[in-house]
């Protein structure tokens, strides 16, 4: 269900809402075409899915295609993934030719699409090489890298930085993430739709309903990691942080997640933290369907506080979905949970099990401190990452290099 931008003037103020519409107005009309690896599952398909409709209302002619891949196209861009978030991955001529392989299957389908693009933003390493795969390109194409990128291990960025320097434009998360690439790269934070089934304000029969049906004591403090079975989630860490915790009354760990349809690693991971949970009744781990937004919003607002304690993160939606349902985070200290995560303010950063332990124990023993954090970062969030000041950002970018597009049709 897509919702009319309208709807967030009570969120975000009037102003906001028609400076878009202004910005719009020198982009009627452009065909924009974004692509990515999946429609569901992980912050990217969760942006897409709001950023589409609501370019098309300001007047864009926008579309999402998705690229489709076998198994072992999803393993290698997997440990792609892995090895630009530090990983050492070293990719085989094998792995390199499967890449290309289904990148080249894809282009039959999408060349025609967008070749006639005014914009064509690809989002992240996957689709990456469609670029070269298309030489007749009318517009401009930006390549949007959601992860980490800050340290990379070598054979990736080589490989990757290949169809990212043909690039008319790159788009990173933070500064730390942005690379050597020949032409101008831009910092655009993600965001959260605030009305969106995972963000809505929610009744409390709602919240209770889903609390009961996973079995979850109101009496006890609640503490909830959503996120996808993925190592650098390290949601190992998030269970040995539990089992250090010695506090009465006991809490309760959720640990909810699917998994993606470009991630082939999920099953593993759940496994693992299945085993590590060892059938303590306080832990409960769930395995969600990808259309679990309720559901989830549900388990954040139920929650006392949230977790995401990753080792490397691109951005980490859960953690704005956290703060702007006015929850404390206790999230890792790396890469986008740093812009969202203050120490005392909106939560706290941490590094180790024991010292999320350590955090926790902190909060649930200062009660009112805990609600005033909620309450900081619920306003954080409004003013830096809701949906109209992402779109804002994305339009200010395509007017920059639209006069560029101009010159270059003329020519
Ligand atoms: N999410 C979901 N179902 C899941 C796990 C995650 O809908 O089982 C959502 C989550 O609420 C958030 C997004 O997927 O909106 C995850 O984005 P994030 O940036 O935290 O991590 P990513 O998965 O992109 O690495």
């Amino acid at each position: 269900m897509s919702i009319s931008l309208a709807a967030y003037t009570d969120v975000v103020g009037a102003p906001a809402i028609e400076q878009l519409h202004q910005l719009a107005d020198d982009l009627a009309g452009m065909r924009v075409v974004h692509v990515n690896s999946t429609k569901s599952g992980g912050g990217v398909a969760e942006i897409l899915s709001w950023l589409i409709p609501l370019m098309n209302e300001l007047g864009l002619d926008a579309s999402w295609e998705v690229i489709e891949g076998n198994a072992p196209f999803f393993d290698v861009t997997k440990s792609m993934h892995n090895g630009f978030q530090g990983n050492p991955v070293d990719l085989s001529d094998e792995a390199k030719a499967a890449y290309i392989e289904t990148n080249v299957s894809n282009a039959e389908r999408l060349r025609p699409i967008l070749e006639g693009a005014d914009f064509v933003f690809i989002h992240d390493p996957q689709p990456a090489s469609q670029i070269e795969l298309t030489p007749h390109r009318r517009g401009k194409w930006i390549w949007r890298c959601h992860i980490d990128a800050s340290h990379p291990s070598r054979s990736v960025w080589k490989f990757v930085s290949q169809f990212a320097r043909q690039y008319d434009a790159s788009i990173f998360s933070m500064p730390q993430f942005a690379k050597s690439l020949p032409h101008p790269q831009f910092i655009i934070a993600p965001s959260i739709d605030p009305l969106s089934e995972k963000n809505r304000e929610l009744a409390p029969g709602e919240i209770k309903s889903v609390r009961d049906r996973f079995g979850l004591d109101p009496k006890r403090p609640i503490l909830t990691q959503i996120s996808r079975f993925d190592r650098f989630k390290d949601p190992l860490g998030v269970v040995r942080a539990f089992r250090t915790l010695q506090i009465d009354p006991r809490p309760q760990l959720v640990l909810a997640g699917g998994g993606a349809t470009d991630d082939p690693e999920g099953q593993m991971v759940l496994d693992e933290v299945r085993k590590a949970a060892d059938g303590d009744p306080d832990i409960h781990i769930l395995f969600l369907p990808g259309d679990a937004h309720t559901t989830i919003n549900a388990l954040q607002r139920a929650s006392d506080i949230i977790l995401q304690k990753s080792t490397r993160e691109g951005f980490g939606l859960t953690v704005t979905e956290g703060l702007w349902k006015a929850k404390p985070v206790l999230g890792g200290d790396t890469g986008g949970i740093r812009l969202q995560v203050f120490n005392y303010h909106t939560g706290f950063l941490v590094n180790t099990p024991e010292g999320a332990a350590h955090r926790i124990r902190y909060l649930l023993q200062h009660r009112e401190r805990m609600r005033a954090m909620g309450r900081k970062g619920r306003e954080f969030v409004r003013e830096n990452f809701l949906l109209t000041r992402h779109l804002r950002e994305y339009l200010t970018l395509m007017l920059g290099l639209k006069q560029e597009l101009r010159d270059h049709l003329a020519a």
